[in-house]
């Protein structure tokens, strides 16, 4: 069997990019290939049928896909492909962009040879993104949204006629089709890019916006929000280098902040987003303006008011916070929530107000919630402090 090197490792190295997603196509029977390479390094396989690929994890951590060469036919447009094996030549003709149809042999007789069928090498050197045919934003929409991660993260261009042929896919309904899933990790890579505010800019102008609700464009207001969402983040990193917040995330609830609750809750469907997402940004469309009008309001606030203004939103959320508000004294603020305010807790706890006599129920919240407002703001100092204010809030 032939064995290669495909896709974006063999582009990342002809550009002189670090890469370490490896991906290897074999002309014959990759699932062999696979269950050998396995066996001889003691790695962890996991063998996918339907789409004759196989996930490798060797003992060092290191991953691997591996695939057979294979044609691909679509039945219909954005459906998924119909698969027969095939030649590394028919592998390389159902990618997306000439620059991603590369592939280098590793077998010993031809090891380093470049395969170059369609022009990549040549489109790398002119800094070209290029489709392989007329039908190709066709038979897969989500290359409309990698034309634009990859023109924005190399700098490269969209030659003309892909240009003609990617708008002429964006003005049709074809991303409509493209199922939650498939569309979400598209747009969850352009936002992941650093180049993030210009993938969204790109995105407007060929009005892809629209996919993710009708109601959503590019407004003067958004584009500073998206600046100052960067410069955000970028403060965030190297303030709180070990609290990773999702970039990706940040940007899109960035992009959303327009959108009513409802309209919110729309888009996470439409995306099927993950619980966790999903409830991150209903928690940010929730609370973020009020925890802005709380903060602006006091510029003596009380740490218990910061506290209770912050303690509802997620990491992103405070980000996205410290970029709408524009303001040195609350990115403060936030940074005094995060390394204090966060990590303060009543010394009492149920048990204790139970060894205090006092008769569990509702009110024990109310209690606990009391004495960390006392504990934040520096009213009690003390356990001794917090037993006595129990007590005297029990009496009522
Ligand atoms: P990145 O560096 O962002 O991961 P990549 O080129 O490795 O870029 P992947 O999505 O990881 O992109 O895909 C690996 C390869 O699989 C691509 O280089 C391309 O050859 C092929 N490929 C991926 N998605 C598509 C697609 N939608 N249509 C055609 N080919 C694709
Ligand atoms: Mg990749």
């Amino acid at each position: 069997m032939s064995a290669y090197l495909v896709g974006g490792m063999v582009r990342d190295l002809l550009l002189g990019r670090k890469n370490l997603d490896m991906d290897i196509t074999v002309e014959g029977d990759g699932m062999t290939f696979a269950r050998h390479l396995a066996d001889q390094h003691g790695a962890g396989l996991k063998i996918f049928d339907r789409f004759a690929t196989a996930f490798l994890v060797f003992p060092d951590g290191f991953k691997l896909d591996v695939a057979t060469a294979r044609r691909e036919s679509y039945a219909r447009p954005t459906a998924l492909p119909t698969v027969k094996p095939s030649s590394i030549k028919d592998d390389l003709y159902r990618r997306d962009f000439t620059i991603n149809a590369l592939a280098i042999c590793l077998n010993a007789s031809r090891f380093g040879e470049l395969v170059d069928s369609y022009g990549g090498q040549r489109d790398l050197e002119r800094k070209v993104i290029r489709v392989l045919h007329d039908r190709s934003f066709e038979d897969d929409p989500t290359r409309v949204f990698r034309a634009i991660r990859f023109e924005q993260r190399f700098g490269f261009h969209i030659e003309e006629h892909t240009l003609t042929l990617l708008k002429a896919a964006a003005a049709s309904d074809l991303v409509r089709r493209l199922s939650g899933p498939r569309l979400r990790n598209e747009v969850m890579r352009l936002l992941s890019e650093q180049s993030a505010t210009r993938t969204i800019r790109r995105l407007a102008e060929f009005d892809l916006l629209r996919f993710l609700h009708t109601d959503l464009s590019l407004t003067p207001q958004l584009a500073g929000l998206l600046v100052g969402v960067g410069k955000s983040l970028a403060w965030w990193t190297k303030r709180f280098p070990r609290r990773p917040v999702d970039r990706a995330l940040v940007y899109f609830m960035g992009i959303l902040d327009g959108l009513s609750a409802s309209g919110t809750d729309a888009v996470a469907k439409r995306l099927a987003l993950p619980g966790e997402q999903a409830n991150k940004l209903r928690l940010v469309k929730e609370h973020l303006a009020p925890a802005l009008r709380s903060l602006a309001r006091r510029r003596t606030a009380k740490p218990s008011e910061t506290y209770r203004a912050l303690v509802n939103l997620p990491n992103e959320g405070l980000v996205l916070l410290i970029a709408k508000a524009r303001s040195k004294g609350i990115a403060r603020l936030v940074s005094t929530y995060l390394t204090t305010h966060q990590l303060v807790k009543p010394s009492l706890d149920g048990t204790d107000l139970k060894a205090l006599g006092l008769k569990p129920g509702p009110v024990y919240k109310k209690i606990l919630d009391r004495l960390l407002e006392a504990r934040l703001n520096g009213e009690a100092k003390t356990k001794a402090d917090e037993r006595e204010l129990a007590k005297k809030l029990a009496k009522g």
